[in-house]
């Protein structure tokens, strides 16, 4: 009935001899294959993604390739090269989602380069979820991926040192100040010298070219955090969530209060509703700021999310927080979030 309605106004808009038979199925104006991801670190990341996804190549692959540059970046905020908790060690923490809600994940994971292809293991080989600590790395091990040096890349062991100096415990993910923060101005993945850009995370998504959804989110966690603690981002439904009916969602920002409102799905679960992916990351930053009230100002969270037609959008509390958007060899841009605060 519904196909039918639409071939009778397209007809009356005088679009009837027009590519009626992909008009008649309704999915001419999706847009697809597209992958979005967190940050200016996602262009590269959607990069080596869309090799996978313009070639036909499933969205499941795509979000594991394209997140694992970031992973390699020993200049950039995610994997080996980032930020050390308080005690000097880096533990990351990654997940991943596929089109029929498979997924995988690792947390508190040190001394492996790829956690988020070690996530993918967990989901592919286990039938677990999620595996954390020593018994994550173990599993990498026999799983045939090699243990790395313990041993903190120059420029985190800079900014490492800097905050030594203070020893201040400030668990809070810091506030982006465009043109302040170089990778608002340009695609050169850095930190501030001083320690004060302290998040570290990439999250993405995308759906290939047969319409499946994928996402993939991996991170240090917050820098100089207390050891032990791991945030949103390997917490399926917090850090991210897919359902191949709806939608993806995935987040970055302050991880216990992306966990607060089980942030990814409930964004999915907004989608469903019949919410455009932009408004339903304005609702969840919503809740969170509802909740947090005048404390919501000293927090950023931001969400990005994608649905079954193509359409994008994200949202965050404060001013800062952009994301990377690639549906073509040349479509490769970044979008400011609209923010609430
Ligand atoms: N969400 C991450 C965490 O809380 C950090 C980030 O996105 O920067 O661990």
């Amino acid at each position: 009935m519904l196909h039918r309605r639409r071939f009778l106004q397209l007809g009356s808009l005088g679009l009837g001899s027009f590519s009626l038979a992909s008009f008649y199925s309704g999915k001419a104006d999706i847009r697809k294959p597209i992958v979005i991801s967190t940050w200016h670190e996602g262009i590269a990341a959607n990069q080596e993604a869309w090799k996978i996804l313009r070639e036909g190549g499933r969205s499941l692959d795509a979000v594991e390739k394209g997140v694992m540059v970031t992973e390699s970046s020993q200049n950039c905020c995610v994997g080996l090269g980032a930020n050390p908790d308080r005690d000097g060690f880096v533990t990351l923490d990654a997940s991943i989602m596929d089109e029929y809600a498979n997924c995988g994940s690792v947390a508190y994971l040190e001394r492996i380069k790829h956690p988020i292809s070690v996530a993918r293991r967990v989901m592919e080989k286990t039938p677990h979820v999620m595996l954390v600590g020593s018994g994550a790395q173990q599993f990498a091990v026999e799983e045939g991926f090699p243990l790395e040096p313990q041993q903190l890349s120059k420029e985190a062991e800079k900014t490492y040192k800097n905050w030594l100096k203070k020893s201040e415990y400030k668990p809070v993910i810091n506030i982006e100040n465009s043109g302040n923060h170089p990778n608002q101005t340009a695609f050169v993945p850095t930190r501030f010298e001083n320690g004060e850009f302290n998040h570290d995370t990439i999250g993405m998504v995308a759906m290939d070219a047969h319409g499946n959804l994928s996402g993939s989110c991996t991170t240090s966690g917050m820098g100089f955090k207390m050891r032990g603690r791991v945030g949103d981002s390997p917490i399926i439904g917090a850090g991210l969530f897919v359902d191949n009916e709806v939608g993806a969602a995935t987040a970055t920002g302050q991880g216990e209060d992306v966990i607060r409102i089980c942030g990814s799905h409930l964004v999915v679960e907004l989608m469903r509703q019949g919410l455009s992916p932009e408004n339903a990351c304005k609702k969840a930053v919503e809740r969170i700021i509802k909740i947090k009230g005048d404390k919501a100002k000293e927090i950023q969270v931001g969400f990005i999310a994608l649905n079954k037609q193509g359409e994008y959008g994200g949202y965050c509390i404060q001013k800062g927080f952009n994301f990377a958007v690639c549906y073509a060899d040349d479509k490769n841009y970044m979008v400011d979030g609209k923010y609430l605060l």
